[in-house]
This record gives C-alpha cells, sequence and structure tokens, in this order.
C-alpha cells in the first residue's frame, strides 16, 4: 500500500498523525505528510482509519 496527503486538502487538523504517527508527520507549515515509501502490512489499517477519519479526505491510499 502507498499513502499520500494531497496538500490542496489537507487542513493541518493532525487526526492522520494521532492515528497512526509511524506514517504521518507534521511539515514545519503544520500541514501532514507521510514519512514511509511504503505503508507496512502491520500498519495498513491504521492507515486506511486515518484516511476515513480525515475530516478534508486528503489522505490518499492505493494498493501496490
Ligand atoms: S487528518 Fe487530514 S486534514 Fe488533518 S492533518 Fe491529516 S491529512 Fe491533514
Amino acid at each position: 500500500m502507498i499513502a499520500s496527503v494531497d496538500p490542496e486538502r489537507c487542513a493541518g487538523h493532525g487526526a492522520c498523525v494521532s492515528t497512526c504517527p509511524e506514517v504521518f508527520t507534521f511539515t514545519g507549515d503544520g500541514y501532514a505528510e507521510v514519512t514511509v515509501d511504503r505503508i507496512p502490512d502491520e500498519l495498513t489499517e491504521l492507515v486506511r482509519r486515518a484516511a476515513s477519519e480525515c475530516p478534508e479526505r486528503a489522505v490518499l491510499v492505493e494498493s501496490s
């Protein structure tokens, strides 16, 4: 699985960072970004949850 944050949509709420800090972090501008190229299998459920919880629908996930 690959994940990304759409910088045009992200509003910096931080829900994704709270849900899965192993994958999401804040940029210096206060928005979120993904820190890994490929989501480890053990974190895919958390990343899917982060995507569904994002109020801006800014977390994008795709199977790989
Ligand atoms: S939950 Fe969504 S809007 Fe909030 S920081 Fe994460 S990607 Fe951005």
